[in-house]
């Protein structure tokens, strides 16, 4: 079936993109290993370095790389990163994400598509950002490992088994870390910034939050919903949801053609998302923690001025109408607004929390005793 079709996707919504899957109902790569003895297969897997059961083709891999006006270099960059996975993971996917350009990256994705039935892409109808393109990637990936990397060629394609040796020592996601970083100032300087206070705030202790080149388990990719420009927070998400979360140096190469889609504006972005990213977080199932506090300190400091006027009207100073009356309702009433506002959100988390927490659980080890109908299940340590 050699056709474009519509594919469902949550967001974008279904209209705002194409999706070119493999062709004539066959899938280049054997995802699945076979039925039978499956949990010996993953216990031998699993018992194996991650590096080995990628190059043997065991474990599969799936490449997700977002582009906005990349035409320039898409040549260069499938070609290396074809090399490289021909290398390092024979069995793979690559989904390219065209988030609405204009410049005929997607006629060049075509032409992937045509010739390699490994390459599907998802065309945007229009530019959604980076974080929406990576979302729709996510959301189709087949492989057990998901790699990303921008388009550009900033990050080298032949540095994947850096970050799979990485991830081979007990994570679950590793990102690059641009050490020597070929940007200008205007760029490199908010980000040590950015870095710094995300970095600090959650505790997580890595040096480059937004670099473009990630390596991770399917299941981070599948448990993490990416939007607005969340693309910045993935480690941040990932660590949230209990995912063991690292980083690894790597080569980061200047822009050789097209420029940068990021400018000044990010500076702004960048530090709402990081308070959206708190209260989704930390606050995601205890908002009156957070409207609460302030609603509680608003209020004590409106109790304060309060007290002030009130000894001062003792005293005989006081009685005259002054702007510190108002100042003193504002706070109070305030206050008391943010704690109702909290009551809210509680009640918003109760009626959509009912469920378990979905990726909660990391794995379960069962033993079924053919003799006896005694199911065994340990958790697995952590
Ligand atoms: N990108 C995208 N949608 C956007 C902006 C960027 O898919 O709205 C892609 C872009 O084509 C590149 C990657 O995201 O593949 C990183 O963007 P860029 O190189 O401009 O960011 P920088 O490296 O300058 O921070
Ligand atoms: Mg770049």
């Amino acid at each position: 079936m050699d056709s474009v079709f519509f594919a469902p996707t949550s967001m974008p919504s279904a209209e705002d993109s194409t999706v070119m899957g493999s062709r004539n109902g066959r899938n280049a790569i054997s995802w699945r290993r076979s039925e039978s003895g499956q949990n010996n297969d993953e216990r031998a897997i699993a018992s194996r370095p991650l590096k080995e059961t990628l190059s043997s083709g065991q474990l599969s891999m799936s490449v997700v790389i977002p582009l906005l006006n990349e035409v320039d270099s898409l040549d260069d960059l499938y070609s290396r990163l074809k090399a490289a996975l021909d290398q390092y993971a024979p069995n793979h996917e690559i989904i390219f994400v065209d988030d609405g350009s204009r410049d005929g990256s997607f006629d060049k994705l075509r032409g992937f598509w045509n010739e390699d039935p490994c390459v599907s892409v998802i065309s945007f109808r229009r530019n959604f950002g980076k974080a929406a393109a990576l979302n729709a990637g996510f959301q189709r990936v087949r492989g057990d490992i998901v790699m990303i990397m921008d388009a550009d060629l900033q990050d080298q394609p032949e540095e994947m088994p850096r970050l799979i040796d990485k991830m081979d020592e007990g994570y679950d996601l590793v990102t690059g870390w641009k050490f020597k970083r070929h940007d200008p100032i205007h760029k490199t300087l908010p980000s040590k910034l950015f870095n710094g206070t995300v970095s600090r705030y959650f505790n997580i202790k890595i040096h480059d939050f937004n670099c473009g080149f990630k390596i991770m388990r399917a299941s981070v990719a599948k448990d993490i919903t990416l939007y607005g420009d969340m693309h910045r927070f993935i480690p941040v998400l990932a660590a949230d949801r209990g995912y063991r979360v690292a980083e690894c140096v790597i080569e980061h190469a200047p822009r050789v053609h097209g420029v940068s889609k990021y400018g000044a504006k990010r500076l702004i972005t960048g530090l709402l998302d990081f308070l959206s990213t708190v209260m989704t977080t930390r606050f995601l199932n205890k908002p009156m923690q957070f409207f609460g506090g302030f609603g509680l300190l608003t209020s004590f400091l409106g109790v304060l001025v309060g007290l002030y006027l009130l000894v001062e009207t003792l005293l005989g100073a006081g009685g005259h109408i002054r702007p510190l009356w108002v100042v003193m309702a504002v706070l109070i009433l305030g206050g008391i607004q943010l704690i109702c506002m909290g009551l809210l959100a509680e009640l918003l988390v109760n009626v959509t929390n009912r469920r378990e927490m979905s990726g909660a659980v990391r794995e379960v080890l069962r033993n079924h005793d053919a003799h006896s109908d005694e199911i065994g299940e340990r958790m697995a340590a952590v």
